[in-house]
């Protein structure tokens, strides 16, 4: 019998909890050879979520529950679920079916060939707005050639993973966590599942544009440095051709003499310049701010309530901490 604990991060889906417990469980109950745990991570919701929790946790008792003492993120979420599983494999899945628990036994096919992980990726981006696809190829493809950390695009947080992947993945104990990024730094064999996209029928998406902007700048500027080194090549480019442009045009003066006054030469290069130094030191701004998150070291969550046994759990008092106070 291998233990399988499944992980799902939950903000407000009083709608959906009780429809996904039955859809996942009539699933998984008929795979042989597996125990399935549900870890569900209360997010801070503001609806009836926990309660929605209690009442599954006391109905089925493979149903376990953590609430946070307020919404710290989907990101947040994850990491508490997996610092709290103890199974030999660790599904992570959304709350709103968008990932079909019906891929769960093939995906489960791949470990069993020997992968360290299943996940899933989305074929098709149907019932999603344009404008978000749009930015999300666009986020892709930038990210991809900036950083040595290849995420694949479409990939989703479902995934089934060993213990040992897990593992790993708490060892990265960074507060502000871009997990599409962890993932594919951590390494490990990863088996593919591709599916088509299913709209939300239950409940509402969390993510607003501004959020979405937010997760794209974390997702590049936690794995990749390169926007560091573009600021040094486009300052170094710049500098090149000022001074060829001295060059020519002391030259100028000297052969030709002083003619009109460079007026708009003259604003055109200062507000040019002036508009790369501001984005450069917006490009610093954002690694200094990741410094400063990561050197304050507070707890990526904290638990309310919950009714595992090692409840009352932060980071800073998880293993995965590494160095001493
Ligand atoms: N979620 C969360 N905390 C948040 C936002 C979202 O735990 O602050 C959960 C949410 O309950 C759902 C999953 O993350 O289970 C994905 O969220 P959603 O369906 O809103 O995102 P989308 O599918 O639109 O990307
Ligand atoms: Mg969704």
């Amino acid at each position: 019998m291998r233990s399988v604990d499944i992980i799902v991060p939950c903000y407000n889906e009083e709608e959906v909890l009780e429809t996904f417990y039955q859809v996942t469980e009539g699933i998984v109950s008929s795979m042989a050879g597996y125990q399935f745990t549900y870890i569900f991570v209360d997010d801070g919701s503001r609806d009836s979520t926990l309660k929605k929790l209690l009442d599954l946790a006391a109905a089925h008792e493979n149903v376990r529950y953590l609430s946070f003492s307020r919404n710290f993120g989907k990101e947040a979420a994850m990491f508490a679920g997996l610092s709290h599983s103890t199974g030999e494999l660790v599904i992570i899945m959304d709350a709103d079916l968008q990932h079909p628990p019906a891929l769960i036994p093939k995906m489960m096919e791949g470990i069993e060939e020997g992968y360290d992980c299943a996940a899933a990726k989305r074929t098709t981006r149907v019932g999603e707005r344009r404008i978000r696809s749009a930015f999300s190829n666009l986020f892709y493809h930038i990210s991809n050639r900036m950083s040595d950390v290849k995420m694949p695009q479409d990939a989703v947080d479902f995934r089934i993973m060993t213990r040992q992947m897990v593992n790993s993945i708490l060892e990265l104990s960074e507060v502000e966590r871009f997990s599409k990024g962890i993932f594919a730094w951590v390494g490990y064999e990863t088996k593919w599942y591709p599916y088509e996209n299913v709209e939300r029928t239950l409940g509402t998406t969390k993510w607003s544009f501004k959020g979405l902007f937010k997760y794209a700048i974390d997702g590049i500027t936690s794995f990749s440095i390169s926007p560091l080194r573009l600021v040094s090549g486009v300052g170094f480019l710049i500098s090149l051709v000022a001074f060829i442009y001295i060059i020519a045009t002391l030259i100028q003066t000297l052969i030709f003499g002083i003619d009109v006054p460079g007026y708009v030469t003259t604003l055109c290069a200062v507000l040019f310049l002036g508009g790369i130094i501001e984005l450069s030191i917006g490009i610093l701004g954002e690694y200094i701010a990741h410094i400063y998150m990561e050197a304050k070291d507070r707890p990526i969550y904290i638990v309310k309530t919950s009714n595992l046994s090692n409840g009352q759990h932060s980071r800073n008092s998880d293993n995965t901490r590494k160095g001493s106070l």
